[in-house]
Order: structure tokens, then C-alpha cells, then sequence
């Protein structure tokens, strides 16, 4: 046991990453005049960006840091419409037409990328797997009976099964056939090679910090350069610009982690989610010299409103050392996805008063088949090509139900956690944190934020969110400060790593 914890003292890295060289592209050091700018190097950024230099036009992609760096890049990859818990509810709230639609434009996506894979003859370890999603509650049994009924009347290729081809005792599981895995980075280092050749051009390190809407519409970067286009795309994951969408308030970032692990057992195929909480999904990998490894992920949870972090990755373990046995943790990471208030996502014009800035958002850990679909709904906008799932995901589509109900909810559990942030006083001063600790401490009779690296360096930042103000909590598992409210994330030296906040946490002087 105590073995395997030793990778946790790792700095946190998914494993796609190092099995895979991506290229590297410069800052943006021009102002430049692309018919469109998309904004964001994740799976909706480059998608929707290959389309549309496949479509003929001239594209730049942005991102603030390296491509396939944010969500995309600490996925768990699995190319489902298997979306947890959701036909059963979805017809229920929207009817059955509105949810074979969701369905058959996710099955859509799944086809669309296996005939990318095909077609390129992309080496990205894809499979064909069946997912099942299975419960260990009578509670839950029910609902996944309903799951069931609700995928037969969609017409969807499935079976209920009262066991699973792995060694984990469950009530029953509802089987969606010839679903997908794959290594995400290999599928998009060819996708952007794509958009290089079509005569695309690719900035990292490039920050946008605002829109402004003129004749054409022009990102501004944070180094003050300009990209005037006809359409600008925002696919970066928290939309950089809200242009009064108010989309702070209409989704909830919810976090997850994951660890891959050399496992006793061999893994028979397969991808599997729990039904119940505390999410459990499993699927196999390869790591770095081609050994099979099994992902194990889940513990969710909204963005810093968790328990220490660490305990999440413990219980990942601790589940993996019962279904498999492991034998090394090779990798372990979190990340967060976005969730809005219907749970739909939102893709389309960022609002009605916007025709010519689109978004793509809240794809509630499902983004390997919903951020192709924006990529494809975002590219027909554009080209001007009719696609079917236009109005499924209109970002100014109003629903009474269930959207009402769950925006009060949260924005309660927003002003909950903003003011428990104000009340809670710190217990802890400067002097009390060991090397690697982070913690809430008290500086000069105010909250801040303290943590000391391995060096002993102690870096201080006072810990009210720059975004609307409550206070960041921190994440001991990723060494970040964590909003509670809308789930912006801060590194120990203040600087924004995911927004909405885009101003980073002010520093205050560490003298000791
Ligand atoms: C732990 C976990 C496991 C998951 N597993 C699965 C799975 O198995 N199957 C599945 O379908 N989905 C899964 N998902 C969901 C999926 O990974 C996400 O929905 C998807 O990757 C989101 O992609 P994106 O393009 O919206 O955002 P990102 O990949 O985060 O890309 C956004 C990019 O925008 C850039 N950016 C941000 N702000 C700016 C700015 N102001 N200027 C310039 N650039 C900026 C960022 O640097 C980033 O590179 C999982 C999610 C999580 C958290």
C-alpha cells in the first residue's frame, strides 16, 4: 500500500501525454485577420478548427497555454453516448423526440470519429468496446431497469445484464454495444497537423482576454494583439467572454480523478460506470513501454468543495486493489468538467444578441462525443451548412423545467459557500506549515492563503476569488487554490490555470 501511495508524492500528469510528441507552435506577435478565430486547443477548439479549414477557410486557433493541456488532456477518453443516468430523465423532461436526437447526434459523432481514424489510418488505440453502466443498490437497480425501457424505446442497441464480465458484484447494468475507446492526443496530434496543412495557423501561449464587436468581431490577447474575423469561436472550456450569457450562473464545475494502475488482474474489456455515487469508471489503457494499464476514475465532486483531495485518489486505489489487485500506480491526475443547469450542453451563438461569437460548453464529462458534435454543429453554423442538431443545444434555449429548479439550487449553494468563506477563520499561521503543505492561514489578521514548497519557500495569496469574491480552498491533491462558488482554479503563486476568474489571486509579501 504504502508503495503505491508513493506515486501520490508525484506531481499529478495523465499519462497521455508522455506517450505521445505533440508539436509546439509560437506566441501570437501580429495582429492578423483569419475568417475565423477560434479560441481554445481542446477536443471543441481543434475539432470545430479542422472542419472549418477542411471547409475551406482561414482559421487561427488560440490557447492561453499548450494545446490539449486543459479537460481534453485529462479525459478518460471514452467515445460514448453512454452518458451515466440520462435517457430516462431526458424524456421524461424533454420528450422522447428531443432525446433520440440527443442520442443520434452523439452516435453520430462516435461514427464521424472512427471514420476520421479510418480514413487517416490514425494510430490512436482506438477499440470498439460495449459500455455498461451498472449498479450496486436495489435503488439503483430500479433506475437502471428505467435506463433500459428508455433505451429500448430509442431504439438503441442494448441488453440488461445481472453481472459484469469484470470481477464486481453489482444488482445489474444496462449494456450500450459498440461504443469506443481510444488515446485522445494521438486521434488530435492529427487533427491539428489537419489544420496546419489546410493552411491554418496555430498560437500557444496566447491569452484572450476580451471581445470587441465591430464590423468584424476582434479577440484581443492579453499581450495586446488583435484577430479580426467573421466569427470567433470560444471553446475554452469556461467561456473567456460571457457578453452578458451570464453562463457563470448556469453551470457548475465538477471535479473528478483519475489513476492508472498495473493491475494483478487482467482486464477483460469493456468500459464501466457506476450508477451510484461515488462514481467509479473504469477502462483499460497502454502506458509509455506498452504495458496494459486500467483507468480508474470517479470520486467527483464540485470544485473546491471537496474533502482533502488526497483522499480521493486513496479510494481510487483502495477500489482498484479490490476489483484488480495493483500492483503500481503509474500515473494519477484530476480535472474538472463543466455541468449546466439542464445538463445540456450549450453550443451555438453565445447569445441571441450575438450571431457572430459561438460557444461550446457544459459537456458534463462527456466531451469525447459532444465536443466532436459542437465541432460539427459550430462548422455547419459557419459554412453555412444545415445541421440537424442546431437548436438541440441553442445556448439561449430557455426550459422551465428542470433548468429553474437546479439554477436556484446552485446559486444558493453559491451564496452558502460565500459566505461560509467569510466565517471561517483560519486556525493556522506562516510559521505552522511543513514543506509541501498548503493551507487557509492567517497573515496580518486577514484570511490568506499559504503554502511551502519542498524547498521551504512560502509563497502567501489572499484567497477571495477574483472572479465575484468568495474564498478559494485548497486543493492538497493538485496544489492549487480552488474556487468553491464557479470553480476558477489558481496556482500557489496566484496565477489563473482555469477561469471563469481571469485576474490573478493578488500575492502578499511572505516575509517570514
Ligand atoms: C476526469 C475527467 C474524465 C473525463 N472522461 C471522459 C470520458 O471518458 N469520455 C468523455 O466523453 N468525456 C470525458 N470527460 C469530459 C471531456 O474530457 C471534456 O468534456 C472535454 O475534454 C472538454 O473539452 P473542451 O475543449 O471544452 O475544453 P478543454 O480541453 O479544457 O480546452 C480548453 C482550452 O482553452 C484554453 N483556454 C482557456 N481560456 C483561454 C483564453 N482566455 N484564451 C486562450 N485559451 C484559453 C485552455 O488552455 C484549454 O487548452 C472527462 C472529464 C473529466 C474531468
Amino acid at each position: 500500500m504504502d508503495t503505491q501511495h508513493q506515486a501520490f508524492n508525484q506531481a499529478p500528469e495523465p499519462l497521455w501525454r508522455e506517450t505521445v510528441q505533440l508539436p509546439t507552435f509560437p506566441k501570437l506577435s501580429e495582429n492578423i485577420k483569419p475568417d475565423v478565430t477560434v479560441v481554445g486547443g481542446g477536443i471543441a477548439g481543434i475539432t470545430t478548427a479542422h472542419l472549418l479549414s477542411t471547409g475551406g477557410k482561414k482559421v487561427a486557433l488560440i490557447d492561453a497555454g499548450r494545446l490539449l493541456n486543459g479537460t481534453t488532456g485529462h479525459t478518460t477518453a471514452k467515445i460514448t453516448a453512454q452518458h451515466g443516468l440520462i435517457y430516462d430523465e431526458l424524456i421524461n423532461h424533454f420528450g422522447e423526440e428531443f432525446t433520440k436526437s440527443y442520442f443520434e447526434g452523439n452516435s453520430k459523432a462516435l461514427s464521424f470519429m472512427e471514420g476520421t481514424i479510418e480514413s487517416g489510418q490514425i494510430d490512436c488505440d482506438y477499440q470498439v468496446q460495449d459500455a455498461y453502466l451498472y449498479s450496486t443498490t436495489d435503488m439503483y437497480k430500479k433506475k437502471i431497469e428505467k435506463e433500459f425501457e428508455a433505451y429500448q424505446k430509442l431504439g438503441i442497441d442494448s441488453e440488461l445484464v445481472e453481472a459484469l464480465p469484470i470481477d464486481l458484484p453489482v444488482k445489474n447494468a444496462v449494456v450500450m454495444k459498440k461504443q469506443a475507446q481510444f488515446h485522445p492526443l494521438k486521434y488530435f496530434k492529427v487533427l491539428i497537423d489537419g489544420i496546419i496543412n489546410n493552411g491554418g495557423q496555430i498560437f500557444e501561449g496566447t491569452l484572450a482576454t476580451t471581445i470587441n464587436e465591430n464590423d468584424r468581431t476582434q479577440v484581443v490577447t492579453e499581450d495586446g494583439y488583435h484577430l479580426d474575423s467573421e466569427y470567433v469561436v470560444i471553446a475554452t472550456h469556461f467561456p473567456f467572454y460571457d457578453g452578458m450569457g451570464v453562463y457563470f450562473a448556469r453551470m457548475k464545475a465538477d471535479r473528478s480523478y483519475t489513476i492508472a494502475a498495473k493491475t494483478r488482474k487482467t482486464f477483460p474489456g469493456g468500459m464501466y460506470l457506476s450508477a451510484e455515487d461515488p462514481t467509479r469508471s473504469l477502462r483499460s489503457t497502454f502506458g509509455a513501454d506498452g504495458e496494459e494499464l486500467v483507468l480508474i476514475g470517479g470520486d467527483n465532486h464540485k470544485t473546491g468543495q471537496g474533502t482533502d483531495t488526497m483522499n480521493h485518489y486513496r479510494a481510487l486505489e483502495d477500489f482498484g486493489n479490490d476489483v484488480f489487485g495493483i500492483d503500481e500506480i503509474k500515473h494519477h491526475w484530476s480535472a474538472q468538467d463543466l455541468i449546466t443547469i439542464d445538463k445540456i450542453p450549450y453550443i451555438g451563438p453565445l447569445t441571441e444578441k450575438h450571431p457572430s461569437i459561438l460557444v461550446a460548453t457544459g459537456f458534463r464529462k462527456w466531451g469525447m462525443t459532444l465536443g466532436t458534435l459542437a465541432g460539427q454543429i459550430l462548422s455547419d453554423h459557419i459554412l453555412g451548412n444545415h445541421n440537424l442538431y442546431r437548436d438541440l443545444f441553442k445556448p439561449s434555449r430557455f426550459k422551465a423545467d428542470p433548468g429553474i429548479k437546479h439554477l436556484a439550487k446552485e446559486n444558493a449553494n453559491v451564496a452558502a459557500q460565500l459566505i461560509k468563506g467569510k466565517l471561517d477563520m483560519p486556525t493556522k499561521r506562516a510559521e505552522d506549515l511543513k514543506k509541501g503543505e498548503g493551507a487557509v492561514i492567517l497573515v496580518n489578521g486577514k484570511r490568506c492563503g499559504g503554502y511551502r514548497d519542498e524547498n521551504g519557500k512560502l509563497s502567501i495569496v489572499d484567497t477571495t476569488c477574483t472572479h465575484l469574491g468568495c474564498e478559494c480552498a485548497w486543493n492538497h491533491g493538485d496544489r492549487t487554490w480552488d474556487c468553491p462558488c464557479h470553480g476558477s482554479r489558481f496556482a500557489t503563486d496566484g496565477s489563473v490555470i482555469e477561469g471563469p476568474a481571469k485576474k490573478p489571486l493578488s500575492t502578499v509579501d511572505a516575509k517570514e
